[in-house]
C-alpha cells in the first residue's frame, strides 16, 4: 500500500463509504448485515460477474447441511437468502472488478481502486477475499494471449457477438456444455473439443449435445488445443491434436475456452499486510488486519484455531462490526442491541413488528445494552 503517493488520485471522483467490502462471498454478504443493523454503510466489491463467491463458483447446486437454523439449502439458495437479508440496507454491489490498489490517506480514510477504474473512498476496509479471486484457467500456447478480449475468450459477455460467427469452444464442465448449447442456436458453426471422453457437465447436457452432434449441428472433438492459427493476423482456428493423434485444423472466427476457474490471492498480497501461508493474520477479537482501519473475514483470515467455515465467518463478521464502529467513532460506546426487541434496530432493517412485541422480555441483556 502507498501511503498518499498518488494524491491527483485520491482526491479525484469517488464513491464515498463507511466501508468497502472487497469480495461477495457468503461472508463479505453477511458483512453488509452486520454493519448495516449499526447504522454503517457499505459498497461490496468482487471480480466474478455475480455475488455468492465459492457458493456460486464451485457449488451452486451442492447441499450444505451446517448452516444454522437451515437444516438444508443449495449453495445458490444460500447465496439467495443472504441477498433477500441484506437488501434492507441497500448496499453498493459493483460484480465484475477486481480491487487492485488500497490507499491510506492522510486523513485516515481509505482510497480503493477497482480493474474496471472505479474509485471508492471510506473510512474502513473489509476483506473478504476468500481464496482469493477466481481467474479463469488460461489456454497458453503460442499466439493465444494476444487474442485475448478480442477472438479468444475467457467469459460470454454479450452472447450476440457470436451470432453468424464459427466457434471453437475448449471444455468439458458446466459453462462448456450450457453455452455449447445455447450458442448453437445463433452461432455459423460450433466445435466443441474436450481433453478427455469423460465430462463433468450435468448428464442431460451432454446427451443433448451427442444428439446435436449426431444431427450436424455441432462438431466434438476429443483432443487437446496445440497451437492458435491465424489468417491475415487475425485469429483463424486452431490446430487440435485429437485422442487418434491426428492434428486437425479447425477453423473459427472465436475461441472460447471454459476451463473453470482457479483463485488467486492477486493484489491483496502486495497491500503490505502480515501474511501467514496466504492468508491474512488478524487478531480474535477484532479481526483486524495488520494495518489498523483494514479488517478480514472468512476463509481469507487466519488466526489459532481458524476453521474455514461460513458458520465461522459469519460469526467474525458481528465481531469486525463492532470493531469498525469503535474505529470510526473512536470512543463512542456501541450499545449490543437485539434484533428482535430494538426499535432502533427495527428502523433500520424496515421492519414493522407485531404491536404486542414489547410484553416479550428477552432472556438476558449483555452487560452493555
Ligand atoms: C465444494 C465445497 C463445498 C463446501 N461446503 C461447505 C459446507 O457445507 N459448509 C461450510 O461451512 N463451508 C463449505 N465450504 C466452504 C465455504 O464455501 C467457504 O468457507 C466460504 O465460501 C467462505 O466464504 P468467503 O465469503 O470468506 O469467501 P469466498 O466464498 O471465497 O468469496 C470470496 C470472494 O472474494 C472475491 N475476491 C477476492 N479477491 C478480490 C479482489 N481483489 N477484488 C474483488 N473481489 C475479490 C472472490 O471473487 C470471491 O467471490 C465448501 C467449499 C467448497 C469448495
Amino acid at each position: 500500500m502507498s501511503r498518499d503517493s498518488q494524491l491527483a488520485l485520491i482526491d479525484g471522483p469517488a464513491i464515498d463509504t463507511d466501508v468497502v467490502i472487497i469480495g461477495a462471498g457468503p461472508v463479505g454478504l453477511f458483512q453488509v448485515f452486520e454493519l448495516g443493523l449499526l447504522g454503517l454503510k457499505a459498497q461490496i466489491i468482487d471480480s466474478l460477474p455475480a455475488a455468492g463467491g465459492q457458493c456460486i463458483e464451485l457449488y451452486p447446486d451442492k447441499p450444505i447441511y451446517d448452516i444454522p437454523a437451515i437444516p438444508v439449502c443449495t449453495g445458490r439458495e444460500l447465496v439467495e437468502r443472504l441477498l433477500e437479508q441484506i437488501s434492507p440496507f441497500a448496499a453498493g454491489l459493483h460484480l465484475g472488478q477486481e480491487v487492485t490498489e488500497v490507499h491510506r490517506r492522510d486523513d485516515g480514510r481509505f482510497h480503493l481502486v477497482t480493474s474496471r477504474g472505479t474509485h471508492f473512498r471510506a473510512g474502513a476496509v473489509v476483506i473478504a477475499g476468500g481464496v482469493g479471486s477466481f481467474q479463469p484457467r488460461r489456454l497458453v500456447v503460442d499466439g493465444a494471449e494476444r487474442h485475448e478480449g478480442k477472438a479468444l475468450h475467457y467469459r460470454v459477455r454479450d452472447p450476440a457477438a457470436f451470432a453468424d460467427q464459427d466457434l471453437l469452444i475448449l471444455g468439458g464442465g458446466d459453462s462448456a456444455l450450457d453455452w455449447t448449447l445455447s450458442l448453437v442456436e445463433h452461432a455459423r458453426s460450433i466445435v466443441l473439443v474436450h481433453r478427455r471422453a469423460e465430462f463433468r457437465a450435468a448428464p442431460a447436457s451432454v446427451t443433448r449435445m451427442l444428439e446435436l452432434r449426431d444431427t450436424g449441428r455441432l462438431d466434438y472433438l476429443e483432443g487437446q488445443v496445440q497451437q492458435i492459427l491465424e489468417v491475415d493476423g487475425r485469429l483463424g482456428g486452431a490446430s487440435v491434436r485429437t485422442a487418434d493423434g491426428v492434428t486437425r485444423r479447425v477453423s473459427a472466427t472465436h475461441v472460447l475456452v471454459f476451463w473453470g476457474l482457479h483463485p488467486k490471492l492477486g493484489p491483496i498480497a502486495e497491500w503490505g499486510l502480515d501474511l501467514n501461508r496466504r492468508a491474512l493474520r488478524v487478531d480474535v477479537e477484532r479481526f483486524q488486519t495488520s494495518i489498523p482501519g483494514i479488517f478480514a473475514v472468512g476463509d481469507i483470515n487466519d488466526y489459532p484455531g481458524k476453521k474455514k467455515l461460513i458458520l465461522s465467518g459469519f460469526h467474525e463478521t458481528a465481531l469486525a462490526a463492532f470493531a469498525i464502529h469503535s474505529h470510526l467513532e473512536p470512543g463512542k460506546k456501541v450499545h449490543l442491541q437485539y434484533t428482535t426487541t430494538s426499535p432502533i434496530m427495527h428502523r433500520r432493517l424496515g421492519v414493522t413488528p407485531p404491536a404486542d412485541d414489547s410484553a416479550v422480555e428477552p432472556l438476558r441483556r449483555s452487560g452493555t445494552a
